[in-house]
């Protein structure tokens, strides 16, 4: 088995899993892969230091993965990080050129720092390793990597959505940053939509030759193989995590809160793209179509704040306070508080038993590479007594939980009608639906997603 060198924008070390502010999906994936393959893991430290020395802190963690970390200077972390990254690549990737900035300092700082990223791992890289670089922060680094002479196996995996073509020309030299792309070997995608449009793309664009049972994306004499990778969750690991005592005490926490109440959950960082207001006026329209069920129901919206630097997120956190203020304004008792807006994160363990204790799992968003939180609400359901899971048909998820109720995120309607659904569903629904998700969301997990990436990574050419 060759070993593996991960590189990723940040470096999530295992101590700090589940752990506030290390939340995203994508550090237990890349954990448990480089347990497996030995490894080196390779990103930017999160510090920041005065002028780039692209000086290497090497540490190996107790589990056997080393991680190799570099400073960036401030204003690459503006430019690259804050900037093209997330104001520029996050929200046109989540469809919303409305928020899409274009600065040329941005893009520069993004070229600047993929430069940095190849010159500090490049000497860390042995002839057979197998190089698999991860997300929209890093898309031109292969091309960097080939530049230098590196000869092996590249791989890139997407976590975020490809949008479709006409939304993504809106992105100035996007011909560039594609054809950037088209310097790995193998293209992951998280499902066959964003496949889908990546391939569109190709083909009108930059007219590439696209053979699309196979995925080969021919250009300039090169192929590249680009192919759908749905992640998922650890399920073992976080099924041990359900059956600590902390998981058991965070459900009893919570239903002893409740008094009786039926609790409907939504767990998502703070970000435009979760629909966070959009899931508030659809509930707003619930209590508005039946009053007297403000009696019954109980809304825990759990909501981490994340890149806080960044105006568009400052706002949707204004936005979300306001409508959360309104409706529990309106709504509320001296013993009675309908929605409960909390404003940090919880470790995997504390979220496992808030899934556990909740009726309803509502993961709405408008727009999103994949999902996790939905394949963790089920994972964490009593199978005798599930609970029901309401899933935006515009999650990468979506694809394969089709035995959710799924729903449009922008209608407070479809929303509205389908908290009825679920509040009303018969125990035997309730079953045969979670059967059926189970299977997905056990089957098809993060070790599947690795195995599946790296084995076909192997098999190349
Ligand atoms: N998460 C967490 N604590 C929190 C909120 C979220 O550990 O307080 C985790 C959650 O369990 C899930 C991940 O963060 O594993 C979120 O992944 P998802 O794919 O749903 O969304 P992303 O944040 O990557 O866009």
């Amino acid at each position: 088995m060759s070993r593996l060198v991960v590189i990723s924008n940040r470096v999530a070390v295992p101590k700090a899993r589940g752990a506030a502010g290390a939340q995203g999906g994508l550090a237990g994936a890349l954990n448990s892969a480089l347990k497996e393959n030995g490894g080196i893991w390779f990103g930017w430290s999160g510090q920041e230091c005065e002028e780039f020395t692209g000086s290497l802190n090497i540490q190996r963690s107790t589990d056997g993965v080393t991680t190799a970390t570099i400073d960036l200077e401030t204003q690459d972390v503006e430019e690259y990080y804050n900037g093209y990254a997330n104001s520029t690549l996050w929200p046109l990737f989540h469809y919303r050129i409305d928020l899409t900035e274009y600065e040329r300092e941005f893009g520069k700082g993004y070229e600047r720092v993929n430069e940095r990223f190849a010159q500090s791992v490049q000497p860390l890289i042995e002839p057979d390793d197998l190089v698999w670089v991860h997300d929209y922060h890093l898309m031109p680094l292969g091309e960097r990597l080939r530049a230098r002479g590196l000869k092996n196996k590249l791989g890139f995996f997407l976590h975020i959505p490809w949008p479709p073509s006409n939304l993504f020309v809106s992105l100035p030299y996007h011909e560039r940053l594609v054809e950037s792309l088209l310097h790995y070997d193998l293209l992951g995608f998280q499902n066959d939509e964003w496949l889908e449009s990546f391939l569109h793309y190709c083909t009108k664009e930059l007219g590439a030759d696209v053979e699309r049972a196979t995925g080969r994306v021919t250009l300039n004499g090169r192929t590249t193989i680009a192919r759908a990778y749905p992640i998922g969750i650890d399920y073992d690991f976080f099924m041990q995590k359900g059956a600590s005592d902390l998981a058991k005490s965070a459900q009893d926490r919570l239903a002893v809160s409740l008094r009786g109440r039926t609790c409907m959950i939504g767990v998502d960082r703070l970000d435009y793209s979760k629909g966070l207001p959009e899931r508030i006026d659809g509930i707003g329209r619930f209590f508005d179509m039946e009053p007297e069920r403000v009696e019954d129901l109980v809304f825990i919206q759990i909501a981490p704040p994340s890149r806080e630097d960044i105006g568009s997120y400052q706002k949707i956190r204004e936005t979300l306070e306001q409508k959360t203020g309104q409706i529990n304004g309106a709504r509320s008792d001296v013993d009675l508080v309908p929605i409960r807006y909390v404003n940090k994160g919880y470790s995997q363990e504390e979220l496992f038993g808030f899934y556990r204790a909740s009726k309803i799992g509502l993961v709405t968003p408008l727009r999103d590479g994949m999902n996790l939180v939905a394949k963790e609400y089920v994972a964490a359901q009593d199978p005798e007594d599930p609970g029901v899971l309401i899933l935006s048909r515009f999650a990468g998820a979506a694809q394969q939980m089709q035995d959710a109720l799924l729903i449009n995120p922008h209608s407070p309607d479809d929303l509205a009608h389908n908290i009825r659904i679920a509040l009303d569903m018969p125990l035997e629904e309730r079953k045969e639906r979670h059967e059926k998700l189970i299977v997905t969301v056990r089957e098809e997990n993060v070790l599947r997603w690795t195995e599946n990436f790296i084995g076909d990574m192997e098999q190349l050419p």
